[in-house]
């Protein structure tokens, strides 16, 4: 099996490093890879969606899922897919919906593999209700650093299981995965535009819907400040029977007619995107969002930024880091207030900033969602100036008892992953009974775990 020397980054493109990066198209050629590829370690590598360093490994070993991307079996009866890890969620939403079947739950862009869905243990719109996707993982096949393949699940080897599911690549590479679906009538949602004025009304209107809308998000306009700092235009959406749907489209509710997508074909250049063309953004979005119902496709619900192939190119070739904070429910008023405060006195507007309701606390030793509010933010890259601005950022969510997601993060230091992370520890045992000389390596596990040259 042949690794290539590469630059890669994640989806931020922030940091970009080199990697050697090895493309099996099967699970004998990955095993290969993997027991005699000849690197120092090595890391599991999707669709790249991640958006910082997650799946980089510098000057070492990156393994591509994406060539394990076959559909293994399904029962049409109760909705269980057995796939390869390399599969995506585009592939099982055009292969399935048609039937009837779902995502439990999904990210906001459907170019993720079920392996990178795993091992970030990623969350939707519908976390309050539903959970995160290691809910929906039935068992999986893990090849872990021997060259063994373990099957596990929430009964059989279960440590194992919960390290993975969440464990970020660090417990060995997901061949295949078992995984529920959620049936569904149609392909549409119903939902409910709702604009608020302020943060307290965002976080009223949350309370007051939680129970009642499976789906829910906000889109926070970062750069109101006083009293309407915070307000948002909330999107509440419930799936829809195919009884419901009007008699044009009831004739094939779950089929989309074709769309076009639009690509950012180059690199904006830096200055594109600059404090006042943010401001002028986010006003306009606002304004242009009134309360309102409407019969949305999922397409538009669930992934509307996929349909702009290649949209982080607005960000220019030094890139973007994403920011995703959790703060819990008792005080993620405070959080959030002091968060967005610091965020607009900086003069660092992000585009984009969407605001979540989270449920319970998945199972996964290092998953990321428990009981609260999870804001994720848009910063370019402004070189050295940006890690201190980040630091701060970080210390407001350590002192509301909050947690960063590690799928979004390209900065955390050691001592504050440590800090929002307390079942480490459990996870690290699990990772020294199951690969003690730590073959499974990215460079964000060096960074955050202190290892050095990450
Ligand atoms: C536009 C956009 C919106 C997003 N919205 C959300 C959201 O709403 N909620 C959310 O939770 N996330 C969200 N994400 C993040 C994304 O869902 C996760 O980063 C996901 O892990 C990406 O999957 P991937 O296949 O691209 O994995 P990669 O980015 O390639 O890898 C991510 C991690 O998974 C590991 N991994 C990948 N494949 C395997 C495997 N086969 N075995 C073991 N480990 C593996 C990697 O080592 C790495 O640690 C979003 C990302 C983008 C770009």
């Amino acid at each position: 099996m042949t690794f290539v020397r590469q630059n890669l980054g994640g989806w931020g493109n922030c940091p970009v490093l080199p990697c050697a990066v090895a493309r099996p198209d099967s699970v004998a050629n990955l095993g290969a890879a993997l027991t005699q590829g000849g690197q120092r370690d090595y890391i599991a590598r999707g669709l790249g969606r991640a958006y910082g360093d997650s799946a980089l490994n510098r000057d070492s070993g990156v393994l591509s899922s994406t060539g394990l991307n076959h559909f293994l079996e399904f029962d049409p009866q109760t909705g269980i897919l057995e796939c390869e890890a390399g599969v995506s969620f585009a592939e099982i939403i055009q292969h399935l919906l048609p039937r009837g079947w779902f995502l439990p739950t999904t990210p906001g862009t459907k170019f993720v593999t079920v392996g990178g869905a795993i091992a970030a243990d990623v969350h939707g719109k519908n976390h309050h209700v539903d959970g995160s996707f290691g809910q929906f993982v039935l068992s999986l096949k893990l090849l872990t650093a021997d060259g063994s393949v373990r099957i596990c699940s929430p009964t059989q080897d279960s440590e194992i299981f919960w390290a993975t599911v969440g464990g970020m690549g660090l417990t060995g590479v997901i061949l295949s995965a078992e995984i529920q679906l959620l049936r569904v009538e149609s392909a549409y949602y119903d939902v409910t535009y709702r604009r608020t004025g302020s943060l307290d009304q965002t976080l009223e209107q949350f309370a007051a819907t939680d129970s009642t809308y499976r789906y829910s998000v906000a889109w926070i306009d970062c750069v109101a400040r006083g009293a309407s700092l915070g307000r948002s235009v909330l999107m509440l959406g419930r799936d829809v029977a195919a009884t419901d749907l009007s008699p044009r489209l009831r004739r094939s509710p779950l089929v989309l007619p074709e769309k076009r997508i639009k690509a950012v074909p180059f690199n904006f250049p830096s200055l594109a995107l600059n404090s006042w063309s943010v401001r002028a953004f986010n006003g306009l979005y606002y304004a242009a969002h009134g309360d309102c119902q409407k019969l949305v496709d999922y397409d538009t619900f669930f992934y509307p930024l996929d349909g702009i192939r290649h949209w982080n190119r607005i960000y220019g070739q030094r890139g973007f880091v994403q920011y995703q904070a959790l703060f819990p429910r008792e005080t993620s008023r405070e959080g959030l207030v002091e968060l967005l405060e610091r965020i607009t006195r900086s003069g660092r507007a992000s585009f984009l900033a969407v605001l979540k309701s989270s449920g319970a606390a998945g199972q996964g030793m290092l998953s990321y969602l428990f009981p609260g509010h999870t804001l994720a933010l848009d910063f370019p890259n402004t070189g050295r100036s940006l890690l201190p601005f980040l630091q701060e950022l970080d210390a407001i969510v350590l002192r509301h008892g909050g947690r960063l997601y590690l799928a979004k993060d390209a900065c955390m230091s050691t001592e504050t992953f440590k800090a929002m992370y307390p079942r480490l520890p459990e996870f690290l045992a699990v990772k020294q009974r199951i690969d003690p000389e730590g073959k499974f390596m990215s460079s964000q596990a060096r960074r955050v775990l202190g290892l050095g040259g990450n």
